[in-house]
């Protein structure tokens, strides 16, 4: 795979993004409304990657070898995905993991996506580790109804409010300390639709809630991303990179 040419391309659950990464910059950045079933995805796809010299692909939701077990918000159920598209993509993962090692770039560091759903990832040295869904850890036990059937979960209050209550505010926090205190990341970067809307109010209250639930002397910064919805491009570009 030549340096430049690689095609990085972020299936969303209502647009596609794709853009030519060359040295850990997207160049050529497009987005496009998200095709509405399986065949229109593939020749989406394949339209996209027809001039690439090589290319990788992310989709959100539970991703098992070359197969989308399940991806809300999109029409995949055991989506044998990979192995319908021509050319064949280098890379074929899910968008968190590839957002994840875009903004480690070979680092260590924990991300922290806030958008249609909660979840995050931790890269040590650039490699993105197995995690579980933070976004349904139990925040309050009387909470409002969660889409996985629980009540309560940390993604249930988020889903409650368009704008930062106390309540969505203190329920990320709570989840953010969880992972701090687990991981012990040094760096936890805030990444999604919603983060990048609330802003410093959200950063502020995931300052607070580490402060106050996590051991004191617990190193940790915690930051915006600095890639921002390009992070899944160049971490595409970047696994690629390591897979050759
Ligand atoms: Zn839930």
């Amino acid at each position: 795979m030549p340096a430049e040419g690689f095609l990085a391309v972020d299936v969303g659950g209502s647009s596609v993004k794709s853009g030519v990464v060359v040295e850990g910059r997207v160049e050529k950045l497009a987005r496009e409304p998200v095709a509405p079933d399986l065949g229109g995805l593939v020749a989406q796809l394949e339209r996209l990657a027809a001039q690439a010299e090589g290319w990788g692909v992310c989709v959100p939701g539970l991703v098992e070898g070359g197969t989308v077990r399940y991806a809300a918000n999109l029409p995949l159920r055991d989506a044998p995905l990979l192995e319908l598209l021509t050319p064949r993509p280098l890379v074929f993962v899910n968008d968190l993991v590839a957002a994840t090692v875009g903004e480690a770039a070979g680092g260590t560091l924990a991300l922290l996506q806030v958008g249609t759903g909660i979840a995050a990832r931790l890269a040590v040295d650039g490699k993105v580790l197995p995690g579980g869904e933070v976004g349904h850890l139990r925040f309050r036990g009387d909470g409002p109804p969660c889409r996985c059937g629980n009540r309560g979960c940390v993604e249930a209050y988020l889903r409650e409010a368009g704008s930062p209550t106390d309540d969505a505010l203190e329920a990320i926090g709570f989840a953010a300390a969880a992972l701090v205190a687990v991981w012990d990341p040094g760096t936890l970067r805030l990444g999604g639709g919603v983060a990048e809307a609330w802003g410093n109010v959200l950063l502020d209250a995931v300052r607070k809630a580490v402060a106050e639930r996590v051991l004191p002397g617990t190193a940790i910064n915690v930051e915006p991303t600095r890639l921002g919805d390009a992070a899944a491009l160049v971490g595409l570009a970047e696994l690629a990179r390591s897979a050759t």
